[in-house]
């Protein structure tokens, strides 16, 4: 890589001061753009966060996956968080959240929700002008979505331009362009606002959308700008309130580290709405279950001091499998798994005793509890469990 792009991405994390909102304006574009005049969104951070050479981006995210195997969940992930300063700070980090993401799977919709660092606005802004362009290629908005939310809400807005120059949603996309092998659509909201009672109005719009048909991602980097081993205890202390599921214990924690007088620490959490906002769409759910998954802070990149850090958590939202209430497959996912069924060729004896399954077993339903079947081998997999059952 060359000096200066080094320079570049090396100044990128100190760049991911937080906003802050004093203004709880909330304007509205007209609500209906048409699509003939979709402005698409042009990389902002290119060249500055990440390579804006897509040969050179490719490359080093897939450096970051080198090694990595694909997690046993036993369950969905319902949605990860993920840091957003240069990557070569906090790629490897985010790679680490991303691989929790299921490649082969038809994601609906991909939200991706941030807070603002450069304007301050009040709620929240749903990108609706456009596409989002990425040195990868463009990512389509889920356009009808995008605006039925920013209609639907008095806290979510259409607003175009607080999205024009910020990073913490752009970074997330090429991570995602790279890992998912299907197409997928995209809602990329922006967080102006610091207000608990609206993260948790924006939460409720948005939970009919938290289910394993969709996936979630939280841009957010943790305490900014202490020495490291401070980082390592608040971002610690902040990722296992994050993990007790109760937004409360989270706003407290973040509160109590700003309390503490930590030698510059200016936030422990840049984009604590947006994380509080996922919280308030999980919590009390019991079946919902918070994993850390990894940590570092720039003081762990070559490129990084140990004096003055930024702190990178990596944690992924998990739904267990209901042991109780039963089978608990979606419409959707039963479709993709018929014709994942269908497709193959040789197996047609499968495909009728996965329908018995899907359909008409309860006690067969109740016995396995899948929750999403990947391929060939695990559909094999089943039918032996099945034929040994059935005997
Ligand atoms: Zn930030």
């Amino acid at each position: 890589m060359q000096r200066t792009k080094v320079k570049l991405l090396a100044s990128a994390v100190l760049l991911s001061t937080f906003a802050t909102c004093n203004t709880p304006t909330n304007p509205t574009l007209p609500m209906s753009i048409p699509d003939t005049n979709l402005v698409d969104r042009k990389p902002a951070v290119a060249g500055q966060f990440y390579p804006d050479n897509p040969i050179e981006l490719r490359t080093m995210i897939r450096g970051f996956f080198n090694q990595m195997t694909a997690p046993e969940n036993p369950g969905f992930t319902m949605a990860i968080i993920s840091p957003h300063a240069g990557y070569v700070f906090s790629g490897e980090v985010a790679a680490k959240a991303f691989n929790q993401l299921d490649p082969q799977k038809q994601y609906s919709t991909v939200f991706i929700i941030g807070s603002s660092h450069r304007a301050s606005f009040g709620g929240g802004s749903v990108y609706t002008a456009g596409n989002y362009i990425t040195p990868l290629g463009t990512v389509p908005i889920d356009l009808e979505l995008a605006r039925t939310l920013a209609m639907s809400n008095k806290d979510l807005s259409f607003d175009p331009h607080y999205q024009r120059n910020e990073h913490s949603l752009e970074v997330q996309i090429p991570f995602l362009q790279e890992v998912l092998k299907k197409p997928f659509k995209i809602v990329p909201i922006l967080l102006g606002t610091q207000d608990p009672g609206i993260c948790k109005s924006i939460a409720k719009r948005l939970k009919p959308y938290f289910s394993p048909e969709n996936i979630f991602v939280i841009s957010a980097d943790f305490s900014h700008y202490p020495k490291y081993e401070d980082a390592v205890r608040i971002d610690r202390m902040l990722a296992d309130a994050i993990i007790t599921n109760n937004p409360e214990t989270f706003i407290e924690a973040e509160q109590e580290c700003m309390r503490e007088s930590v030698s510059n620490l200016a936030t422990g959490c840049c984009s604590w709405p947006a994380v509080l906002t996922l919280m308030y769409m999980t919590d009390k759910d019991p079946l919902i279950e918070y994993k850390h998954i990894a940590y570092q802070n720039s003081g762990d990149s070559k490129y990084g001091e140990k004096d003055r850090v930024v702190g990178y958590n990596a944690l992924a939202v998990i739904r267990k499998p209901n042991q109780e209430m039963g089978f608990d497959l979606t419409d959707p996912e039963k479709k993709e798994l018929l014709s994942i069924a269908k497709n193959i060729e040789e197996s047609n004896a499968i495909c009728v005793i996965i329908k018995i399954w899907l359909f008409y077993s309860d006690q067969l339903k109740s016995v396995y509890q899948r929750t999403y079947i990947y391929d060939k081998k695990e559909i094999c997999l089943i039918f032996a469990e099945l034929s040994s059952l059935c005997l």
